[in-house]
């Protein structure tokens, strides 16, 4: 292993899950639903398959119904701000939205480039920025106890900016923090990019899972659209992580050199999951409310029982994860406790220490996942009351 990644070894999401399946603990580790997507999603890639649809290499940009899928859900959702893009030169359909980060950066950095990401941040950009040969700038979002939420310092984000700083890649609403940044905060990061010229990679994957407020899109701010490039996914939004359809949208430039870089990666995405994909994209406004409410209604199940059971909990306002501070409890070491809880309590949980450069700010906060049947909650929640 070069001495790129060597630093990085295996990912957290995969040692936590292999650590839930032999102990036969509940996993509120890495983040996927216990129940699958929509049967009517499910019946469409099934009719892919057997009608021969997708089934050959795909068009490298993805399959046209897809990408004006992807299109008109913009238009759907944030064509009132003024945001719409161009199926045919500004969408291309990744291999999840893990691809088209891999392929965003190996595609926009130079060799030590800066990137700035927000901190604790998802643990492949770390890597890829490395593989990219760039350096990451971290700039680290706050705990406030008091708010139980955390907090942007936007000017330790623009003193982070120096002549080296090539793009922004942000994150909202934030895993794992759960933060949903505030219009003020993203008219900010705005403003910051187009003074100093920066190019912004915006994962909004969790874009329908906003609990409090509304989900904006960084592109949708002035000046931002010629600058950005914005990563959804369908693994979130229809509960079909396996499938690993992502999609990015930005303008002709961009997509052109991100996929410049996602042909050499993947070449293509898989077919018939693209024509499944296309027609989730156009269910009914109520399915994208059904899955908000539904998860909020977990979140609530969880946080609750998290507090009873002594944890400091960070509400999140987006995403399917909990933070939670693990001091109240008598420990500040995330690693050790998680190593330990599933032989404690059979519950599996990630320690957020990983997501940091700075592990010290990270150690006493363990991140749980509630994209599970409120029963499986409140049984992981009886569970931890117990320890
Ligand atoms: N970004 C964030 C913030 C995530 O939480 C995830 C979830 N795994 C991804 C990207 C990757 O998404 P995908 O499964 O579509 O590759
Ligand atoms: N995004 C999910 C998480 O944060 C799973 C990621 C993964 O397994 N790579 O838990």
């Amino acid at each position: 292993l070069n001495r790129r990644l060597a630093e990085f070894g295996t990912t957290i999401f995969a040692e936590m899950s292999a650590l839930a399946v032999r102990t036969g603990s509940i996993n509120l580790g890495q983040g996927f639903p216990d129940a699958d997507g929509p049967e009517e999603v499910r019946e469409a890639a099934v009719r892919a398959l057997r009608d021969g649809r997708g089934n050959q290499y795909p068009p490298g940009p993805g399959i046209p119904e897809l990408r004006t899928a992807v299109a008109a859900h913009q238009e759907r959702f944030y064509g009132h701000r003024g945001l719409s893009y161009d199926p045919d030169t500004e969408v291309l359909v990744t291999a999840g939205a893990t691809e088209a980060i891999a392929a965003a950066l190996l595609a926009l950095l130079e060799p030590g480039d800066e990137v700035i990401a927000l901190e604790p941040y998802y643990d492949s950009y770390a890597a890829c920025i490395a593989m990219a040969g760039g350096r990451r700038v971290p700039v680290t979002l706050r705990p406030d106890p008091e708010a139980g939420a955390y907090r942007l310092d936007l000017d330790e984000l623009r003193d982070a900016v120096t002549d080296r700083t090539r793009l922004i890649l942000l994150n909202t609403p934030h895993n794992p923090t759960g933060t949903v940044l505030s219009p003020e905060e993203l008219t900010e990061i705005a403003r910051l990019a187009v003074e100093r010229d920066l190019l912004v990679i915006t994962d909004e994957v969790y874009e329908h899972l906003v609990f409090e407020g509304a989900h904006l899109p960084l592109a949708s701010f002035p000046g931002m659209r010629e600058r950005t490039v914005t990563i959804g996914s369908a693994g979130k939004t229809f509960s079909f992580t396996g499938w690993k359809v992502g999609w990015a949208t930005a303008p002709p430039e961009l997509i052109n050199a991100v996929r410049s870089a996602k042909q050499f990666l993947t070449y293509v995405s898989a077919g018939p999951f693209q024509y499944a994909v296309a027609e989730a994209l156009a269910l009914p406004d109520d399915y994208f409310t059904g899955l908000r409410d539904d998860l909020r209604a977990k979140r609530d199940v969880l946080a609750h029982g998290l507090s009873e059971a002594g944890f400091r909990v960070y509400r999140p306002s987006g995403t399917y994860f909990i933070t939670t501070d693990i001091r109240p409890l008598g420990h500040d070491d995330g690693f050790a406790f998680c190593r330990a809880l599933p032989e404690r309590a059979g519950v599996v949980a990630i320690p957020n220490a990983v997501f940091y450069d700075h592990k010290e700010v990270g150690a006493p906060f363990v991140r749980f996942a509630f994209c599970k049947s409120p029963e499986v909650l409140q049984e992981a929640a009886d569970r931890l009351k117990r320890l």
